[in-house]
């Protein structure tokens, strides 16, 4: 599916994802072509994104079948972050086409877990800008999620590729031992420095009112550590208590998630001196300052 001129949602297979939305992968293309994200790794749904990317990248000279991964092909896979929905397919793809796998830094072990030592062609810092000839690509370093999510921004057409820093429907997870809510929060404001008509999302629908959905994110983030706040001055004091009362009617399902997401939150809140933790029995225990 063409998103803008030059920007393409690529199909992803649901088969194996366990949340509503698959991963989505994106195709930049200028003189030469950038891979977002690399989905699944299962042959079928890798040989499938293959042909989308040949019939793409070689949209230029169709009638002659031009092997992607030559110099008007494919030249790099961007990943988001070395979570294995985003990132197992590229393996297949890089070796396929011969694209450089590119990951942030702090990533890049993660990465190398799921794809082999000597997989990763280059490892990417905040700031960098990777020139694809009319198109280019400028990483923006935002954790939280994961250490080494990064956003990617195509300026020529004022788009934002956000991995899963920012979905197309739901709520980022963000929970230790790799989430922090402090820097999650700081990434979605680093955002608002950027001139965005549309975000890319690594899950769900694109999402045209940029600016609006990321302040909402922040809000909701800080209603969230509001309500946290709330719950300890009314003496809660365990974590359990603490997710009861902010998720009355919890799936159990969900559960792991909403544990998370709080101690995110409290980590945050203690770091800043606003809440002090004490161990009781093994058990953490949490109160105002
Ligand atoms: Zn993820």
């Amino acid at each position: 599916m063409e998103i803008l001129p030059g920007v393409h949602s690529l199909p992803v297979a649901t088969g194996a994802f366990m949340g509503t939305f698959s991963p989505n992968v994106y195709l930049v293309v200028g003189e030469k072509a950038a891979l977002i994200d690399a989905g699944y790794g299962h042959e079928d749904d890798v040989c499938s994104r293959l042909s989308s990317i040949r019939e793409l990248v070689g949209g230029k000279s169709r009638r002659i079948p031009t092997p992607v991964g030559t110099e008007s092909g494919l030249a790099c896979i961007v990943i988001t972050h070395g979570h294995v929905d985003h990132i197992s397919g590229a393996g297949k793809i890089a070796a396929a086409t011969g694209a450089a796998i590119m990951v942030h830094r702090l990533d890049a072990a993660a990465a190398s877990r799921a794809l082999g030592a000597d997989a990763i062609g280059e490892v990417l810092e905040d700031g960098q800008e990777i020139a694809l000839g009319g198109a280019s690509l400028r990483i923006i370093h935002t954790p939280g999620h994961s250490p080494g999510e990064i956003c990617v921004y195509l300026k020529e057409k004022r788009v934002l590729f956000t991995g899963d820093h920012i979905l197309g429907i739901g709520t980022t997870v963000v929970m230790p031992p790799q989430g922090d809510m402090a820097q999650y929060i700081d990434s979605l404001r680093k955002l608002l420095a950027f001139d965005i008509d549309l975000i890319c999302p690594g899950h769900g629908p694109v999402v045209r009112q940029a600016r609006r959905k990321i302040e909402e994110l922040i809000e909701h983030r800080l209603e969230r550590e509001q309500q946290i706040l709330g719950s300890l001055a009314r003496g809660r004091r365990r974590v359990e208590d603490l997710v009861a009362e902010l998720y009355p009617e919890l799936d159990s399902r969900l559960r792991a998630a909403a544990t998370g997401q709080t101690i995110s939150h409290l980590r945050k809140l203690v770091r800043e001196e606003k809440v002090a933790s004490r161990d009781i029995g093994g058990n953490e225990q949490y109160a105002l300052r």
